[in-house]
């Protein structure tokens, strides 16, 4: 009974891993399916966590919605994914999408940190195009003010605004994901 739950877990967190790269410009930014040493680790741990960490993602969106008018606020979802290292990312906008969908590393980034990641996708979400131009600049401000964050650079050439909020990469971000952060 046992290996049969947790091949249902498996097959769930493999369905879930399917449904992020059809919202990802390259399904190469995900390769877990390949790691041949922690795939079925993995897969059985999105299965069986993914709904609350999704949820847990959410929750953020909403704080971040609030520093918007209902008026002003986008459509969007949020989802947790294991990025390819090869991908070199922590958080992805994909603005091509209906709704726009934000993708965040939950292993790359701790869980007291997982707000400065999602409100520096959610500023792109909210301009509906990639960038870091003024524009950027001062959505981020905006939601950094009513976050609690410090404020961004406004300087042009000040490259600290791609990782805004700044906040310390996880030494191994694959150990979120085989359930190592939940001890
Ligand atoms: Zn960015």
């Amino acid at each position: 009974m046992i290996s049969n739950a947790q091949t249902a877990a498996e097959q769930m967190g493999l369905v879930y891993l399917a449904k992020i790269r059809s919202v990802l410009p390259d399904p190469q930014m995900v390769d877990v399916m390949s790691n041949l040493r922690d795939r079925v680790l993995i897969c059985s741990w999105i299965g069986n966590q993914i709904e609350t960490v999704n949820r847990s993602l959410q929750v953020h969106v909403t704080a971040c919605d609030e520093c918007f008018d209902p008026s002003d606020r986008r459509s969007l979802q949020i989802l947790a994914v294991p990025f390819a290292s090869s991908a070199q990312l922590d958080g992805f906008c994909n603005i091509n999408t209906t709704p726009t969908t934000i993708l965040v590393d939950v292993g790359r980034v701790a869980p007291a940190d997982w707000l400065a990641l999602v409100a520096h996708e959610y500023a792109h979400a909210h301009l509906g195009y990639p960038g870091h131009d003024r524009a950027y600049a001062e959505v981020l401000s905006h939601l950094c003010l009513g976050l609690g964050f410090a404020q961004p650079s406004f300087q042009p050439d000040d490259r600290s605004i791609y990782c805004w909020p700044p906040y310390p990469a996880t030494i191994d971000p694959l150990a979120w994901w085989r359930g190592e952060g939940l001890q």
